[in-house]
Parts: structure tokens; C-alpha cells; sequence
């Protein structure tokens, strides 16, 4: 029986943690590092324990400091997630020495699936069928280049302590071999602290899918059906969905059955996941799997799982560790629906997905998804830990529901401050073939440029981002400058570091020329970040977001970047009657007063504002017929500061 758990991780699969410890009344204790000292999962724990510093190895690694946390909470039981200490035998070994009971496997299990090449002479001894290669003992470059010939080209190499797509080289020719065996070596050492590697066979077009098994202490396993992960990038998961898109129940079955004889060679008790390279040519043939590896642990996507069988992985693992025998027989579960999960990533798609950086100014989910999160609006996503934003998740009766429902979920996501994965994600969810649930690990690479590449930004995107603009917090804008009807049609220029667009307002319509053409809008409506307006009797929605720098409008899944052009240009911008503060700031110095003659281009004002000092200048040429400000008073942006005389038609 566990009272209090110690959740030995941080981010969404912590607070997923303690979610379920909630429901099911057992107290929890987070631990956490001076980075993550205001984190969700900390707020969200009953306790929380400081570890040290924020990198890893000062931290979440540190075994010592885990076990005096709990020491100190009078934690029974540790849960270590996923990554971190959760696949370390000797992280189990020190829970269990300390008194506590292992949330997981057993340091022997962990150990016997713990390097790919062990693992797999291991399951060839099981029955289980492995990828035919090489993985024995002997390193020799010259050796192993024989066994590559013999087993075919392509071949894969795989760092057998490898992990998260990490030392892993595929080479097409023999010529290749000699140095992607290097390379795979050294990324093996420099991540894993080991260069020994093993040779498969790779698999043409291939699908990933793995076996969610179960087992308890009482030697029951159970499988809980597979997860089709064949969306990858890098080898890396993207999306994934349960059932897999076409499986057969002789297939499920033949599956099914190799892991839980996987896990029964280990003697597995808890959750864990046999992967399986599943030849997609041959799909469905039930002879055409084999096995990759066994990640013992919980698994990023478990939640697919769950969302098909209705169960609570978590809740069955402290079940199982507490002792408890599974509730449940392999016939008793079943699959119902469909379910899919994407990992929102702070990234940067169009930019090699290189990790992103900063503060989420906005985080947003719909409300129609689970999203799995261990950040909020506010939070920092930073170098020290794993980029992941969210994990969105969608169930419905079928495949094309699910998938519909996951395209939606992600519209419904809005992030700021952060560069996201968000409209790569959505363009894969509407993605002809991954509809069709034609699927392998090749599609993503094979799209390229179609899921990543930025769409030219339409009229309706330039005009938005013109609005965006001219939006004015203390509810002037557009409307308010409609109000000065009796000035004119009120002209202003956006100036936008690619072009400019020209917006005219008389009465409620709005004349806006763009790059890309001209557009006349009605009926500007703005609830919160959601703008509005009328285009030929169709109202079109976006979601604007805009900083100092830049404005962000998204409409339908697809968000565009427009970049202001800076040092206050657009603080020159109006040419026609009303001067507006193009941002929030002071007025330093006021030169125009009312009755002045002034030319286009005289200054009639500075305002600081982002410590920088902006002059404003006279749009035209004309006589001054208001000054609305003075010296030293702070003004919004959008406030109109100098109106000019109308001119006489
Ligand atoms: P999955 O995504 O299927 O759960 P991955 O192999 O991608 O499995 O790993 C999941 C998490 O564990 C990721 O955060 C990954 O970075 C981390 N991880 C996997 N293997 C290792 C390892 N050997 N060392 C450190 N972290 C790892
Ligand atoms: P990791 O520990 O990094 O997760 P895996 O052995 O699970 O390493 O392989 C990761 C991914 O690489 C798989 O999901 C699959 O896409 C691809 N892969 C692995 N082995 C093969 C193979 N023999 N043929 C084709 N693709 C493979
Ligand atoms: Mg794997």
C-alpha cells in the first residue's frame, strides 16, 4: 500500500502523476530544481523538495538528494517517470535499499532490456522474433562491415545504449559504413557512455509499433493493445494514435503475444512497452514484426492507451507496486474508438526544429482535447530541460473523428512568446496520406518542406495584421477613429518590415491596401485576442497576438509572423489627420501647438517609450488643429496625440 508518493521528474508527466494521485487520495511530494522553483507540478504537489541547481546532473539525477526528500516527507513509495532515473537499475536498487517501493520494474528487468543488444539476444532465446542483425560482442570495424554486407544494405547502426533516436546511423552503401560507424560510436559514447554498437537490417518503409503490456507481482501480464508511433521525425515521435490504422486481430494477436512473452522473460511487474519495426509492404502480415526494443517504463504516449481502454495507467502502477494483482484479465480489456496524441514542442520547424526558448506570454488549449502540461501562461520554457509544451489528446468513435477532433484541438491552441511545432502538427493532422492512415517512418522526411515551408501571407493576413496594429487598448482604434468622421477618412500606414499596408477608415468601412491587393472590410469586431470583419458578406475570424516587435495573426490552423519595422517608424506613419502614439509611452517634448502651420515630415513631438525616443512627425502638410497631450504625460498606444485641420474638399 503507498500513502505518499515521491515523483522523481518535473514537467506534464509529474503533474500527470499527481493528478492520479489526487484521485486516488495518496499524497504527493514533487521535487524540483532552483529552475523550476515556481513550476505547475511543484503547486501542484501536497509537498515539494528542493534538489540543487538547475542542470540535471545537479538535480533531477541526483539520486542522494531524491532519497533524502523522501526521507524528509516520509514518502513511501518513487515514481520516476519517464527519461531521468526512470530506466537506471541502480536508481531501483537505492529506492528499494533505502526502504521504499519502486514505482516500476525491477532493477533486473530494467537491467536485461537496458542495452539493445543484450535485450535482443535475450528475446531471440524467448521466441520473440528480433530484426535480423548483428548483435553480438565483437567491435571490429572491419568485422562488423562483413556482417553489414551479409546481412544487406541498407543497414541501421545503433548504439546499443542508445535512447531517443540518439546513435543511431542508417547507411545505404557500403561506402558509408566505415564512417557513420564512427560517428554512431562517439554519439553513443559522448550521450551514453558506451560506443559499443550492433547492426540491423533495415526495414523498408517501415511502422513503428509497439505493445503496451502490463504485469504484476503475482507473474500476470497482460497486453493492453498497440500504438502506432510511425509519425516520426529523426526517429523521434511526433504523433501517435491507438489502435494502429489497419491492424487485423490475427496481427494484434501474433503481437500481442511476442510481448508479453518479452515481458515474461523479464519477469515484468508494472508498465512497459515493447517496440516492434513492423514492414510496412508487407503489412498485415502477421510474421512481418520485429522487435526493436523494450522501454520499461511509463511511456510519453501512454495516454492513447488510455484513452481506447479506459484505463488509468498510473493508478494500476501504484496499484501493482502496492502489491495489489491486476483487476483485470487480458479479455476483460478492450479498445474502444480511437486516439490520438501530439507533442506540442517548443520549436522552430522552419528553422531545422531547433529548439525555442522564452516566456509563453499566451498559453491557450480548447476545451474538447486532454492536454497533458506542466506549463502555464506565464511560465518560461528554457535550455535546461526538454522543450516539450503539451501533449494534446483526442478520442473519438473513429479514426477520422479522432483525427478531426486532433486538428481542432490544435486550432484551439494558441501559444505566444515561443515559437511552436503547433501549424506543423496541424498541417500533418490534415495530411492526405496520414488521413488515409497510410502511414511509415519515412512520411514526415518525405513531405518536407510542404509541412514546414512558410505560406505566403494572403490579403486577409495582411489586413488582420494592419488591424492588429491600429487596435488601440484604451478602445479607440478603428472605431474610434471613425468617430472622426468629421476630419476625413482617417489614413494611416502600417509599415511592416517586408511592406506596408495602408489602411482608410470612413464611417464603418475599411479600405486597406496590401501587398497582396486591396480588401474592403466591414464590421471590425473584437472579443479579447479575436479579431473580426466582414469580406463580401463572409465574416472571417483571427487570432491576433502583438508585441512591440511584432504581430502574430492566425487564422484556420495557419499562424503568420509580421515584424514591425522598429526605431519608430511607424511613429510617422499616419498621413493622414490624426496623429496616434504608435506604442505606450511618455511624451518628452511637445514642438507642435494648435494653429501652427507645419509641412510633412516636421516633428511635433518625442515620445519614449521601450527607452528608445520616437519623434512624430506631421503626416501632410497642414495647420495643426489640436494637441492633446503635453510634456511629461504617459499616453497608450493608439491615443491620438496631434489632430491636423481638415482639409477642405
Ligand atoms: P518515448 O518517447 O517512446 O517514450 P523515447 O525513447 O523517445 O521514448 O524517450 C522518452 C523520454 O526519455 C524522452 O524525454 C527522452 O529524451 C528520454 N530518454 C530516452 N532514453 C534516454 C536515455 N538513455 N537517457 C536519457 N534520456 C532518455
Ligand atoms: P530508441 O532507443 O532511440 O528509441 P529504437 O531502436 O527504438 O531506438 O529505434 C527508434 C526508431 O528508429 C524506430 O521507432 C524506427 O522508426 C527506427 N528504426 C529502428 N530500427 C529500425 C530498423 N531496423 N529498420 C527501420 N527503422 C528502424
Ligand atoms: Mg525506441
Amino acid at each position: 500500500m503507498i500513502n505518499k508518493l515521491l515523483i522523481a521528474n518535473r514537467g506534464e508527466i509529474a503533474c500527470r502523476i499527481i493528478k492520479s494521485c489526487r484521485e486516488l487520495g495518496i499524497g504527493s511530494v514533487a521535487v524540483y530544481s532552483d529552475a523550476d522553483a515556481d513550476a505547475r507540478h511543484v503547486a501542484m504537489a501536497d509537498e515539494a523538495v528542493r534538489l540543487g541547481p538547475a542542470p540535471v546532473s545537479e538535480s533531477y539525477l541526483r539520486t542522494d538528494a531524491i532519497l533524502d526528500a523522501a526521507k524528509l516527507t516520509g514518502a513511501d513509495a518513487v515514481h520516476p517517470g519517464y527519461g531521468f532515473l526512470s530506466e537506471n537499475p541502480e536508481f531501483v536498487e537505492a529506492v528499494e535499499a533505502a526502504g521504499l517501493i519502486f514505482v516500476g520494474p525491477s532493477a533486473s528487468a530494467i537491467r536485461a532490456m537496458g542495452l539493445k543488444d543484450q535485450a535482443k539476444t535475450l528475446m531471440e532465446e524467448a521466441g520473440v522474433p528480433v530484426v535480423p542483425g548483428y548483435h553480438g560482442a565483437e567491435q571490429d570495424p572491419e568485422f562488423l562491415a562483413q556482417k553489414a554486407a551479409e546481412i544487406g544494405y541498407p543497414v541501421l547502426i545503433k548504439a546499443r545504449a542508445g535512447g531517443g533516436g540518439k546513435g543511431m546511423r542508417l547507411v545505404e552503401a557500403p561506402g558509408d559504413f566505415a564512417d557513420a560507424l564512427v560517428s554512431a560510436a562517439r554519439e553513443g559514447k559522448a550521450s551514453f557512455g558506451d560506443p559499443h554498437c550492433l547492426i540491423e537490417k533495415y526495414i523498408q518503409s517501415p511502422r513503428h509499433i509497439e505493445v503496451q503490456v502490463f504485469g504484476d507481482a503475482h507473474g500476470n501480464v497482460v497486453h493492453l493493445f498497440e500504438r502506432d508511433c510511425s509519425l516520426q521525425r529523426r526517429h523521434q515521435k511526433v504523433i501517435e494514435e491507438a489502435p494502429a490504422p489497419g491492424m487485423t486481430d490475427e496481427l494484434r494477436a501474433a503481437m500481442g503475444a511476442a510481448a508479453v512473452a518479452a515481458a515474461k522473460a523479464v519477469d515484468y511487474a508494472s508498465a512497459g512497452t515493447v517496440e516492434f519495426i513492423v514492414d510496412g509492404a508487407a503489412f498485415p502480415d502477421p510474421k512481418a514484426f520485429w522487435f526493436m526494443e523494450m522501454n520499461t517504463r511509463l511511456q510519453v504516449e501512454h495516454p492513447v492507451t488510455e484513452a481506447v481502454t479506459g484505463l488509468d495507467l498510473v493508478a494500476l502502477q501504484l496499484s501493482v507496486a502496492g502489491g495489489e494483482p491486476l483487476p483485470f484479465t487480458q479479455d476483460e480489456v478492450t479498445v474502444r474508438g480511437h486516439a490520438f496524441e501530439a507533442r506540442l514542442y517548443a520549436e522552430d520547424p522552419a528553422n531545422a526544429f531547433l529548439p525555442a526558448t522564452g516566456q509563453l506570454n499566451r498559453l491557450w488549449f480548447g476545451a474538447d482535447a486532454r492536454i497533458d502540461t506542466g506549463v502555464g501562461e506565464g511560465d518560461v520554457i528554457t535550455q535546461h530541460y526538454d522543450p516539450m509544451i503539451a501533449k494534446v489528446i483526442t478520442h473519438g468513435e473513429d479514426r477520422a473523428t479522432a483525427l478531426r477532433l486532433l486538428a481542432r484541438a490544435l486550432e484551439d491552441t494558441k501559444v505566444a512568446g515561443v515559437q511552436t511545432n503547433r501549424d506543423f502538427l496541424i498541417r500533418l493532422a490534415r495530411d492526405e496520406d496520414f488521413q488515409a492512415g497510410d502511414v511509415d517512418t519515412g512520411l514526415i522526411a518525405r513531405k518536407g518542406a510542404e509541412l514546414v515551408a512558410d505560406l505566403p501571407a494572403t490579403t486577409l493576413d495582411w489586413a488582420a495584421a494592419a488591424l492588429c496594429v491600429l487596435r488601440v487598448p484604451a478602445g479607440l482604434g478603428l472605431v474610434g477613429l471613425a468617430n472622426f468622421r468629421h476630419f476625413g477618412a482617417a489614413r494611416q500606414i502600417v509599415r511592416f518590415e517586408e511592406a506596408q499596408v495602408t489602411v482608410e477608415t470612413l464611417g464603418g468601412q475599411v479600405r486597406l491596401e496590401t501587398p497582396d491587393g486591396e480588401l474592403n472590410v466591414s464590421a471590425v469586431d473584437w472579443v479579447g485576442d479575436a479579431l473580426s470583419f466582414i469580406v463580401d458578406d463572409r465574416r472571417v475570424r483571427f487570432h491576433v497576438l502583438a508585441d512591440e516587435q511584432s504581430v502574430s495573426v492566425e487564422r484556420q490552423g495557419s499562424t503568420r509572423g509580421f515584424a514591425l519595422l522598429q526605431s519608430g517608424s511607424n511613429a510617422d506613419a499616419g498621413s493622414g489627420d490624426v496623429v496616434l502614439a504608435p506604442l505606450t509611452g511618455r511624451v518628452v517634448s511637445v514642438m507642435a501647438k494648435a494653429g501652427d502651420v507645419v509641412a510633412k515630415g516636421d516633428a511635433l513631438l518625442v515620445l519614449e517609450a521601450m527607452k528608445m525616443e520616437h519623434r512624430l512627425v506631421a503626416p501632410r502638410d497642414g495647420t495643426i488643429a489640436e494637441v492633446n497631450t503635453g510634456e511629461g504625460e504617459q499616453v497608450d498606444q493608439g491615443a491620438a496625440l496631434v489632430k491636423l485641420a481638415e482639409v477642405e474638399p
